[in-house]
């Protein structure tokens, strides 16, 4: 069984995203300690939520016990996905929200609502268009009862009239393991598996991609170079023929090479796939020579069959708006000003050659694959790093 659909992961910091991710799905997102390459490329962490219910007693498990002695049965399986840090996390969900079926939104019941954080979620939730959400209201088991039903009220007051206004607001704690159940039954029921169009061309944005060989293989033994992404149209089966557009890029400023291979496997976390559609991390063991797929040398690509990506682009036109954030003083954008790009998973940096009528023109200094009204992340240096400022759709 593959995940049927993405949520992301949104909440302020220390308001217990990688400890609700843990409590369901067993796995530890929160491994993004050398993730962050040159400060601007962003690693996504992916995790499966396996969801079971029991026959007997009804109630929503992670795992196939019940204290009953029913003998719950696997409903479905749905992915997490985490960003590291607050900066990439807002860009994440700007960026990928065509990878993002769905958000969990994490607020605190132990602090007033919203922290600062929490409002620029909110602001990013807004501006992306995401509707199905739900809002778990955390650390419960730190507040008294009237505690927490304050917190709720703010909260509910908070969301009035936002995208979250009517999400389901369920209290936990995920570190006692309160109330898990019920998120889980609230995402069996809110979250619907997005329609899967597997008529649509194949599309996937690269997320990872390596070489799995041991130094000394010998060449009988190698494998070919791993991809991993997120599928977010069409399919994709065992011996299809795919491309990878930008593809490889031999030294910086270089012309990129299309990279045309075969799907000798397909994997989603554990289970292998003879056929994979969107929803979680697709793994593809390909034909490539692992050197081009080593070091992450293929993320931001993005993989369709043969003679069906786009041509890379190296100027692209954003129909864009300014970003209002709590934390910074937000300026309109300058032309001749260097900028970070967040496209799908691409990450690159570029110069605004020209603003006019609200349309961003910018010039990359690595050619992207891009699609009309794509979700663009614009980021500019503020001090010494690079704050997320503006968003828009491709024109
Ligand atoms: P993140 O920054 O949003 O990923 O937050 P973490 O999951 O790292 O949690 C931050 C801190 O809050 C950690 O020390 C957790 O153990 C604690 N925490 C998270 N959820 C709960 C909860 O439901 N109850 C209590 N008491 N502590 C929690
Ligand atoms: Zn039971």
């Amino acid at each position: 069984m593959q995940a049927d659909m993405n949520i992301g992961m949104l909440g302020h910091v220390d308001h217990g995203k990688t400890t609700l991710t843990k409590a369901l799905t067993g796995k530890w997102t929160d491994t993004h300690s050398e993730e962050i390459k040159r400060g601007i490329s962003i690693r996504l962490g992916y995790a499966d939520a396996y969801i079971y219910q029991c026959p007997k007693c009804q109630t929503f498990l992670t795992q196939p016990n019940c204290e009953c002695g029913g003998k719950p049965k696997l409903l479905r399986k749905v992915s997490l996905v985490d960003a590291p840090g607050h900066e990439t996390l807002m860009t994440t969900v700007i960026s990928a929200t065509s990878i993002l079926d769905g958000v969990i939104f994490l607020i605190a019941a132990n602090e007033p609502c919203p922290q600062p954080q929490t409002n620029e979620h909110l602001l990013v939730l807004n501006s992306t268009g995401i509707k199905n959400i739900i809002v778990v209201q955390t650390k419960i088991d730190l507040v008294s009862k009237e505690k927490a039903i304050e917190s709720y009220k703010q909260i509910k007051t908070f969301l009035k009239g936002s995208n979250a206004e009517n999400a389901p607001i369920i209290p936990v704690s995920a570190n006692s393991n309160l109330n898990v159940d019920a998120l889980l039954r609230a995402i069996n029921d809110n979250m619907s598996p997005p329609k899967h169009d597997e008529t649509a061309q194949l599309r996937m944005y690269a997320s990872r991609s390596f070489d799995v060989n041991r130094p000394g293989t010998i060449i009988n033994e190698l494998k070919g170079g791993v991809l991993g992404g997120s599928i977010v149209q069409g399919i994709l089966k065992k011996g299809d023929q795919i491309e990878i557009k930008p593809g490889i890029t031999r030294k910086e400023g270089a012309k990129s090479t299309t990279v045309i291979c075969t799907v000798q496997s397909l994997m989603e976390e554990s289970e292998s796939l003879d056929v994979a559609r969107s929803g979680g991390l697709i793994a593809i063991a390909t034909t490539l020579d692992p050197s081009l797929t080593k070091s992450d040398a293929l993320v931001g690509s993005v993989v369709g069959r043969k003679g069906e990506v786009p041509d890379p682009v190296d100027t692209i036109s954003v129909k864009y708006q300014i970003l209002e954030r709590a934390d910074m003083q937000n300026m309109p954008l300058r032309e001749n000003e260097p900028v970070v790009i967040n496209v799908h998973t691409s990450t690159g940096v570029g110069l605004l050659v020209k603003l006019a009528k609200g349309i961003a023109t910018i010039k990359m200094k690595k050619s992207t694959v891009v699609y009309k009204d794509m979700h663009v992340a614009i980021s500019r240096k503020i001090g010494q790093r690079w704050r997320l400022s503006a968003w828009g759709k491709i024109v």
